[in-house]
């Protein structure tokens, strides 16, 4: 496959823009280096490089894209918002609209707030719930990404009972001794964590599906032990659902029927991202009512944007979760995926290549390793080169994955079983070539 367009691209871009990419993790780097497909159009299921090759899409954008590329309904209301003008900094009657949608299928958020990204959603539900709870102190999970803002950037020390340690430079030691980060799925770390630290612990923040090492379900019970927990003693729980809401139903995880007691797994706050902006920027928090009234003008802790609630995002979000109310729309991205998980596990079952399928729904992480993969220690331990080697593999016969062996590939509405077909052709010549070495 030539692209040699996309390289040449590449080349340009390293002059202008730091590392040639605007997030680190469209580089190539993790998966043995070198230019990145630049893609120029997209529709469906389906990119086209600059070199006009055609591939098949599971990135999704991360995650944004689950009605697919240009989605006529989504279109159509990012155009009709344009005309009418794409920014105010004045309400509008559109951003009521988006968050009676959320609050009906999130029940657990009597307040919203609109934002501009999921990193700043993330970040303002800490600072709500340092004010709320008059505490500094956070805890985290490992291998849980949570954006990109100072504090979430912190990485375990050597156990549930130390405090964190940068993970960028940049962030000053004092402020990771400010979170605690213990193993997902791993309750008495955290009952370790709160005996040491709980009296200044303002809240455990978790993925409660995990999309960020690969898709992992919380063991029966975690979520549970992990409120229990925390409300024992007086923190809030935050629940970062920027991959998984509205990714397995239409609603959230803490109102997935795959998780039972719902109201024993209800957040305090939530932070929310990605699909509910239809693939424009947006982020949103919300959670309870006298938690959310911390917040300006009517509490002490501030949070602000130009940009929030901006009439072309708000209106791509209510486009995108009206295409995603309609009846039979995860179901069919779940059997597409069944289909798809089934033939890829056989596949390399038949050229004795070790794999691990997590799939949830519609979304599903491929781990090149003989065992599961329930926390990040797990999904650490698996073969990064033999996933790099699959990835190109992929890539050049037209399938899109992200370059990562702990992201995720996501089904959209717009796939169809050619689509899955023709992915398990392109896996099996894959699986192939890597078994011949
Ligand atoms: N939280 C989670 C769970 C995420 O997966 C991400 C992004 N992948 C973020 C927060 C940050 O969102 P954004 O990139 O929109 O800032």
């Amino acid at each position: 496959m030539n692209r040699s367009t996309s390289e040449q691209l590449y080349q340009e871009a390293l002059q202008h823009i730091v590392g040639g990419v605007n997030s680190p993790s469209r580089s190539f780097k993790a998966v043995g280096g070198g230019a990145p497909v630049f893609m120029k159009r997209a529709s469906g299921a389906h990119f086209w490089d600059e070199d006009n090759n055609r591939y098949i899409d599971y990135l999704a954008a991360y995650g944004p894209i689950i009605t697919g590329h240009a989605h006529p309904h989504i279109t159509a209301a990012i155009t009709q918002a344009a005309e009418n003008g794409i920014l105010y900094g004045t309400p509008t009657h559109l951003e009521i609209k988006l968050a009676k949608m959320l609050k009906e299928a999130i029940p657990s958020m009597d307040k919203v707030r609109f934002v501009n990204s999921g990193t700043e959603a993330v970040m303002t539900t800490i600072r709500v719930a340092r004010a709320y709870t008059k505490r500094n102190k956070i805890i985290k999970f490992a291998g849980c990404y949570h954006g990109h803002s100072d504090l979430v950037l912190v990485a375990a020390g050597s156990g549930p009972s130390t405090l964190g340690i940068p993970d960028s430079a940049g962030i000053p030691v004092s402020l990771a001794q400010e979170v605690i980060t213990v193993p997902f799925n791993d309750l008495d770390g955290l009952r370790e964590a709160l005996a040491t630290w709980g009296d200044d612990v303002a809240a455990v923040m978790v993925e409660p599906i995990v999309g960020n090492f690969g898709m992992v379900m919380p063991k029966p019970g975690f979520l549970e032990g992990l409120c229990k927990q925390a409300r024992d003693n007086g923190s809030l729980v935050i629940y970062d659902e920027v991959i998984t809401a509205f990714r397995f139903h239409y609603g959230s995880t803490q109102t997935y029927a795959g998780l039972d007691n719902h109201e024993d797994i209800t957040p305090d706050l939530t932070a929310l991202g990605k699909i509910i902006g239809g693939g424009l920027p947006i982020g949103a928090y919300g959670g309870r009512k006298h938690v959310m009234e911390q917040v300006a003008p009517l509490g002490p802790a501030y949070q602000a944007g130009t940009m929030a609630g901006n009439p072309a995002s708000i209106s791509a979000g209510i486009a995108c979760l009206e295409v995603l109310s309609a009846e039979g729309v995860y179901e069919e991205m779940e059997r597409l995926a069944i289909t798809l998980t089934e033939g890829l596990q056989a596949s390399a079952d038949r050229h004795g290549i070790p794999l691990t399928i997590n799939r949830i729904r519609g979304a599903f992480s491929t781990h090149f390793c003989n065992h599961p993969v329930t926390d990040y220690e797990e999904a650490q331990d698996t073969d990064g080169e033999m996933f790099a080697s699959f990835f190109r593999h992929m890539l050049n016969r037209g399938i899109n994955l992200a370059p990562s062996k702990y992201e995720a590939w996501f089904l959209t509405t717009a796939h169809s079983d050619a689509d899955i077909a023709a992915t398990l052709e392109a896996a099996e010549a894959s699986f192939a070539a890597m078994a011949a070495g």
